[in-house]
C-alpha cells in the first residue's frame, strides 16, 4: 500500500503540493485523482515513484519510508507508474520494449509477456514491429503492457487517454477496467466523467490540495464537480 501523509512538495522554491494525505491499498480496484491542469496530479505520481522528494511529510510504500528507497526498489515493492510521456524506446521492437519492463522479474518474463499478449492481442501481432511505427493507441497499450511486465500490485496511469481519439480512448479504458479486476489501478485523468465513473474512490485535487475525497459516484454527483468539471 502507498500512503502520503501530510506532504508538501516543491520545485525549487515554488511549492506545488500542500499538506496532502492520500492512500491507495491493494483492496482498492480503481482510485482516481482528478483535477485541472497544473493541480499537481503528475507530481504526486512522481513522488510515489521516488522520482521527486517531499519537503515535509512522509511517503510510505508498503510500510517503508520512500525517502530510503530508490525508484527501482519502489517498482520491486509493487508500485509501477506509466508516465504521461509513455517513454517508449521507439527504435526497439514491441517485444524488446516489453522485455525492458520486466527488469525486476526476468525469471517469469515469458509467462508475464503471454499475459500481456492475452490482454492486448495487437501487441502480439505486432511484436516484431518498431514501437515508433505503432499508432498512438497502440503505443499507449504498449506503455501499459510494459508497466504490467513489472508485475505491479498497484499500476498508476498518468493521462492514459492523452492524445487519443474518443473511440480509441474507449478501448483503452475498457482494458483498464479489465486490468482493475486483477490489480489496483491508480488513475490520473482530465476526463473527469470517465475517471470518476470507474473509480471506487476518488480525490479531487485543486492547486496542490485535496479539496474533496469520496466514492467516484459521490464526487460525480457533487455540485462542485458538476459545476466546475462536467
Ligand atoms: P497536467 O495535467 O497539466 O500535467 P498536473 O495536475 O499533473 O497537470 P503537475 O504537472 O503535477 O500538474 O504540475 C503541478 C505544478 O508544478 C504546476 O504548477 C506545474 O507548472 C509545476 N511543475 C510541474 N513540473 C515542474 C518542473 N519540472 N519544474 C517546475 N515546475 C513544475
Amino acid at each position: 500500500m502507498i500512503e502520503l501523509d501530510g506532504i508538501d512538495v516543491s520545485y525549487g522554491n515554488i511549492q506545488v503540493i500542500w499538506d496532502l494525505d492520500l492512500q491507495v491499498t491493494e483492496e482498492d480496484t480503481v482510485v482516481s485523482i482528478v483535477g485541472p491542469n497544473g493541480a499537481g496530479k503528475s507530481t504526486l505520481l512522481r513522488v510515489m515513484s521516488g522520482l521527486h522528494p517531499v519537503d515535509t511529510g512522509r511517503v510510505s510504500v508498503w510500510g517503508t519510508d520512500a525517502a530510503g528507497l530508490n525508484p527501482t526498489a519502489i517498482v520491486e515493492k509493487g508500485f509501477v507508474h506509466v508516465s504521461e510521456e509513455r517513454n517508449l524506446f521507439g527504435d526497439m521492437t514491441v517485444r524488446e520494449n516489453l522485455e525492458m519492463g520486466a527488469y525486476t522479474h526476468r525469471d517469469s518474463l515469458d509467462d508475464t509477456m503471454q499475459e500481456v499478449f492475452d490482454l492486448f492481442p495487437i501487441l502480439e501481432e505486432r511484436s516484431d514491429q518498431l514501437a515508433k511505427s505503432m499508432s498512438g493507441g497502440q503505443q499507449q497499450m504498449l506503455a501499459i503492457g510494459r508497466g504490467l511486465m513489472a508485475q505491479p500490485k498497484i499500476l498508476a496511469l498518468d493521462e492514459p487517454s492523452e492524445g487519443l481519439a474518443p473511440q480509441i480512448t474507449d478501448r483503452v479504458f475498457g482494458k483498464i477496467g479489465e486490468i482493475s479486476e486483477e490489480i489496483t489501478v491508480l488513475l490520473v485523468e482530465q476526463h473527469v466523467n470517465r475517471a470518476l465513473n470507474m473509480a471506487e474512490r476518488a480525490y479531487l485535487l485543486e492547486n496542490g490540495r485535496v479539496v474533496r475525497e469520496d466514492t467516484g459516484t459521490g464526487l460525480l454527483e457533487s455540485e462542485h464537480v458538476k459545476d466546475a468539471y462536467l
